[in-house]
């Protein structure tokens, strides 16, 4: 389960502070697909990578999993997202000098690791990459770059997968074949925390918060 209880987080800039959520407060069920929608810029982003403990709460309390990832170290909250956090976002975010299968195991905690190879070539197969295995992201289609990212993200069989508009650069085949791909991580019995514009995104989940200028305006 997780659990925000009063969080509000501001950003410090030279031009003053940024409040970027305020006393946002909500649960999402273990096993739950939760949409996440609002305007750009309501906080979004700043709500998964609380979560995903990227960064800290300047108040409230956070809970992933039975873990305070609020007050975790930075070294316990890396630990705790590499076992438990998949992250896929809108840009892919892959090496350009790595092909598929080097891409996908960079998120391997013990890259020589024979088990974590073989699950990671496992799902080269599952994401239709097997043709593409030894290319680079550049050699790639959108599509395909977006599959890579996927696989990455649940190499490590995360127990959340949180990806922040994961379709916004697809067309709409592509988008639907990842938005499969959550949907199965989801019947496996995965967390799903989705940022989405998109409303046949959206439509997939279970749940969608909707925020407005840092708070839940409404959920349903
Ligand atoms: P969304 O994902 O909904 O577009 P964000 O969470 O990215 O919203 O941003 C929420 C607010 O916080 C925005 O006003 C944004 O400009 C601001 N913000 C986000 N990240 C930072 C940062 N690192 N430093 C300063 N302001 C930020």
């Amino acid at each position: 389960m997780i659990r925000l209880e009063n969080v509000s987080k501001v950003y410090a800039t030279r031009r003053g502070d940024v409040r970027a959520l305020q006393d946002v407060s909500l649960t999402v069920d273990r096993g739950q697909y939760a949409a996440i929608c609002g305007p750009s810029g309501c906080g979004k982003s700043t709500l998964l990578s609380l979560i995903g403990g990227l960064a800290l709460p300047t108040a409230g309390n956070i809970t992933v999993d039975e873990m305070l990832i609020s007050t975790a170290s930075s070294a316990d909250r890396a630990r705790f997202r590499a076992q438990h956090i998949g992250f896929v976002f809108q840009l892919f975010h892959l090496f350009p000098f790595l092909n598929v299968l080097d891409n996908i195991m960079v998120a391997a905690a013990e890259p020589r690791d024979g088990e974590t190879l073989d699950y990671a070539r496992q799902l080269v197969e599952q994401f239709g990459l097997l043709a593409r295995c030894h290319h680079r992201p550049a050699q790639l289609s959108v599509g395909e770059r977006q599959r890579v990212a996927m696989a990455r993200a649940l190499l490590n069989r995360p127990s959340i997968l949180m990806a922040d508009e994961p379709t916004g650069n697809l067309d709409p085949h592509n988008a639907a074949l990842v938005l499969d791909e959550i949907d199965r991580f989801h019947r496996a019995g995965g967390t799903v925390l989705l940022v989405t514009h998109e409303s046949p995104a959206a439509a997939r989940a279970q749940t969608t918060i909707f925020l407005h200028e840092g708070g839940v305006a409404r959920r349903d």
